[in-house]
């Protein structure tokens, strides 16, 4: 216990530790020593951050998508899954209802789908940066060209998230088909970086074939690439991809993840994520609680929710936008945490001036 203690201690110091000492400290976790980080957890992310938690406005406005990733339920070969798309007009209609509800964040995700060109979604950018000027706009629409980030970047996007899923290249084959590889995907990163967008990463926790030398090759990259954003949840089979029958990852490995992401680079935005609320029914309160400081409710219309199905039992698909807003804020604010009607940019300072 002890040694193990002085590694979370020495990741709070130098904010980096050897892929022996990642796995030692993955591997020999207790609820304890839980404890003792996540009380580290939280003392940063006050100092950054107070206890503003931050409101993403969700807008899955595509479920196509081109690629077939083994755990997606929204893969190309799910030949079950109902598609759509929304139209421009549809998208500005989430942007309305978001913004008097608090929301000045708007994440544009969405599958790989070809149908929506480059001017389009530079258009779709642009429209929203001109309407709702004191808002940021995050695109998540996976892998591209540099030249094609770099028009989004102009047209306004101020953020990306393109999760690097496994940073282990044979993990990273386990998971996905022929073709997709985690060099092009880390290679994307950089390019996010490089262009200027607060670039978020992540990956699945618990997903088909994990072990803990991949998970300390996951925080090494992350040390490495100095993301601004790091999403992670746990993997969720769903029942229409080949994956069906796997198990799925824990709430107890996710916090555990959350609260080293925290201690290692303490300004990171780090959202308690959808999936972790799923299979908890207070997974998004124990995320924050374990130094989680962004929150992601659903934007997309009613009509479509169920349909953006990534994994089985999905939460808050009924519900509309200002009901989600309001269960959230009212959650935050049992456990002492406020939701904030802020951009909520990534700060390299650690002075909470909010
Ligand atoms: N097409 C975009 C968005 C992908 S969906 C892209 O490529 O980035 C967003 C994230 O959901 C993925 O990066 C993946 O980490 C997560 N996800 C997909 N299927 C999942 C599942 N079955 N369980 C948990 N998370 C899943």
């Amino acid at each position: 216990m002890d040694h193990i203690q002085a590694l979370i201690d020495k990741l709070e110091a130098e904010s980096r530790l050897s892929r022996e000492e990642w796995i030692t400290l993955i591997e020999g976790r207790s609820p304890n020593l839980a404890e003792y980080l996540f009380e580290k957890a939280r003392k940063w992310q006050h100092r950054y951050y107070g206890n503003n938690v931050f409101a993403r406005g969700l807008i899955e406005f595509t479920n196509y998508c081109k690629n077939d990733c083994y755990y997606c339920g929204i893969r190309r070969s799910n030949k079950e899954a109902q598609r759509y798309r929304l139209t421009k007009e549809q998208i500005m209609e989430c942007c309305q209802i978001g913004y008097p509800l608090g929301f000045r964040t708007f994440v544009l995700q969405g599958g790989e789908d070809g149908k929506f060109s480059q001017e389009e979604l530079e258009d779709i950018v642009r429209t929203i940066k001109d309407n709702y000027p004191d808002c940021a706009v995050t695109l998540s629409i996976g892998e591209r060209s540099y030249e094609s980030y770099l028009g989004l970047f102009q047209a306004g996007a101020d953020r990306y998230l393109l999760r690097h899923e496994t940073a282990e290249g044979n993990h990273y084959s386990r998971l996905h088909p022929p073709g997709l590889s985690a060099e092009n995907r880390k290679q994307c990163l950089r390019h996010l970086k490089e262009i200027g967008y607060q670039t978020g990463t992540g990956f699945m926790v618990g997903s088909p074939g994990q072990t803990a030398a991949h998970l300390a090759q996951d925080m090494m990259f992350i040390r490495e690439l100095e993301p601004h954003m790091v999403g992670i949840g746990p993997f969720i089979p769903h029942h229409g991809t080949p994956f069906a029958k796997e198990a799925g990852g824990t709430v107890e490995l996710t916090l555990f993840l959350l609260g080293l992401l925290r201690v290692m680079l303490p300004g990171l935005l780090l959202p308690a994520t959808t999936s972790l609320g799923t299979i908890d029914p207070k997974g998004r309160e124990k995320g924050v609680q374990a130094g989680a400081n962004v929150v992601m409710p659903n934007l997309s219309p009613t009509s479509v929710r169920k349909k953006y199905e990534l994994y089985d039992n999905k939460i808050c698909t009924g519900e509309e936008a200002a009901e989600c807003r309001d269960c959230l804020e009212k959650r935050l604010g049992k456990i002492g945490y406020r939701l904030a009607v802020s951009r909520g940019d990534y700060k390299e300072e650690k002075l909470c001036t909010m």
